[in-house]
């Protein structure tokens, strides 16, 4: 996890998977973190994402497998696409 002070997240959403703690299904969160980083210039500027789970049940938050991580990265980016697309339309509309 990053210390940065330009890491922000968004809870993207609620899933029920096990809880290791309580060895029982309970709802979690996912958690996506994205660390904007402006080191290199304006133009270049790179975003690390990283994504987490929260339980509801213990508030444990811990990192996802490497694979399901990039699964839900690029599941949430094509939401992304189409909520700005979608409020584009809106715009469009009224
Ligand atoms: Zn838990």
């Amino acid at each position: 996890m990053w210390s940065n002070s330009s890491v922000t997240f968004r809870d993207m959403e609620t899933t029920e998977i096990q809880c290791p703690r309580y060895q029982a299904i309970r709802k979690h969160t996912f958690r996506m973190y994205e660390k904007k980083d402006k080191a290199y210039s304006v133009l270049t500027m790179s975003t690390e994402q990283q994504v987490t789970v929260v339980c509801h049940g213990c508030l444990f938050e811990r990192q996802l497998e490497e694979k399901l991580e990039e699964k839900l990265l690029v599941k949430f980016a094509k939401e992304d696409l189409i909520r700005s697309a979608f409020s584009l339309s809106e715009r469009v509309k009224h």
